[in-house]
């Protein structure tokens, strides 16, 4: 542990960003957390007024404001509405991991991240032992949309309804490819990231069928590690630093266009967390990370702007299932993506668009906070549970795992007639099931 003075030196760096909000309390009415609570150390105005009380020493009490700090979704709903411009997101980002490097890691989280999460192969092999051992522990919860829950009282797993690891990862199905350009002419770079390769493995499979069909070139390659964000999100920099250096030690920028993905969270993490927390690296690794954010696109994204879809006519559907569409955080609100997945949908005739209400409105999960603050993160989600019931869907689509899980694990305990599915199952199905043009 340094000493407060070198935490006050380093807290010192984040003091211009900190100036810019001028404390006007209006991300109050967007914070998902605030609306549940109504503390003020909880929304954004609250805890950075904390972290400029440590910089300014009025107070020496760095576990309490890292305690607050953790306690948010990291869900950007504040910073979309911030009039100063006020980068919150990063600023929460940069104070975690400067209070986790001067506190230290908890030995649960060390042995979690340091020990499994930072070494790929050791990952992949324990939840591998996992998916073959889960059902001693667990049992079905809702047949109807595959989830689980566990056997006995579990500290961890709690009244939680989940979807269970699947069978067999999607890197032990595929485990690399290396295709040439098609009619395309575009070459992409595929990262899977863990929640698809380990639990939507088919979600990975429908990409590349997509891919495929619109001739273009895939570069998988083996032994992909988590893009980092568990760790950063954690304040652990020895974690994130080695993730990154071991995917781009994989990932090549100078052999694909884009590299894509199909989850909203990796996207983002690569797109500005990379960049943004190699800034201090060396020229080396920066301009790696640089090229690679460049070139990211959330999967929606490219086969929109890169490729183009096989569209409908409207009056082209035939009693078609309606869907609605939930707008995850990291793609709306930090990338401004949320047009494109719907055009994916728009495009099979089996299915009709139904916005629901406030769409963009956080699912609650959060990751950490999700494992940490369960009770809260459930309040939130039944709040989207509720939007999306009153769209009368029968199918919740989301671009990303992450918030998939918590649809599930809400609507496993309505036990409302909805499941959940990813923009591109939605697409792929089309190309599947209506091979001819619509037009
Ligand atoms: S973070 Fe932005 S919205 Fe919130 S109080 Fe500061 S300036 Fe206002
Ligand atoms: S990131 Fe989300 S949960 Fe955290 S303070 Fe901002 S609006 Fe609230």
């Amino acid at each position: 542990m340094s000493s407060i003075k070198e935490l006050t030196r380093l807290m010192h760096e984040l003091d211009d960003q900190l100036r810019v909000c001028m404390r006007c309390g209006m991300c109050q009415a967007v914070c998902p957390l605030f609306s549940e609570t109504g503390l003020e150390s909880d929304v954004a105005r609250g805890k950075l007024a904390l972290l400029d009380g440590l910089v300014q020493q009025l107070f020496k009490d760095p576990k309490g404001v890292n305690d607050r700090l953790n306690k948010c979704l990291l869900c950007g709903s504040c910073a979309a509405n911030c009039p100063s411009g006020v980068n919150v997101l990063e600023i929460f980002i940069k104070a975690r991991a400067i209070l986790t490097g001067f506190m230290g890691l908890s030995p649960v989280k060390k042995v979690i991240l340091r020990g499994v999460l930072s070494q790929p192969e050791i990952f992949n092999r324990m939840i591998e032992w996992g998916s073959k051992f889960q059902k001693i522990f667990t049992r079905p919860a809702s047949e109807r949309i595959g989830t689980s829950c566990a056997r006995l009282a579990s500290p961890l797993l709690r009244n939680r309804h989940f979807k269970p690891l699947a069978p067999v990862p999607f890197h032990r199905m595929i485990p690399h490819l290396n295709t040439d350009r098609g009619s395309s002419g575009i070459k992409v770079a595929l990262y899977v990231g863990c929640l698809i390769d380990k639990i939507f493995p088919d979600i990975a499979r429908d990409v590349i069928d997509v891919l495929n069909h619109h001739g273009v070139g895939i570069f998988m390659p083996e032994g992909q590690g988590c893009c980092g964000i568990p760790a950063i999100s954690s304040g652990d920099m020895k974690t994130f630093n080695r993730l990154l250096r071991h995917n781009l030690e994989i990932f090549d920028a100078e052999k694909f266009d884009f590299l894509v993905t199909s989850c909203a969270t990796c996207t983002w993490t690569i797109k500005e967390i990379w960049p943004m927390m190699a800034d201090k690296d060396s020229g080396y690794v920066k301009s790696r990370v640089e090229k690679i954010a460049q070139k990211t696109l959330d999967i929606n994204q490219f086969l929109v702007s890169k490729v183009g879809l096989e569209n409908i006519k409207d009056d082209a559907r035939v009693d078609p299932v309606t869907v609605t569409y939930h707008d995850p955080c990291h793609l709306k609100k930090t990338l401004g993506v949320f047009a494109e997945p719907r055009s994916l949908i728009k495009a099979n005739p089996g299915y009709r668009l139904k916005e629901m209400p406030e769409s963009d409105r956080c699912c609650g999960l959060g990751g950490n906070f999700n494992l940490q603050y369960y009770e809260l993160s459930a309040n939130i989600g039944k709040l989207k549970i509720d939007n999306i019931k009153a769209s009368g869907c029968q199918v919740v689509a989301t671009g990303c795992p992450a918030c998939m899980l918590q649809l599930f694990d809400m609507l496993s305990k309505s036990g409302d007639n909805i499941t959940v599915k990813h923009p591109v199952e939605i697409y792929a199905e089309r190309l599947r099931n209506y091979p001819y043009r619509c037009l």
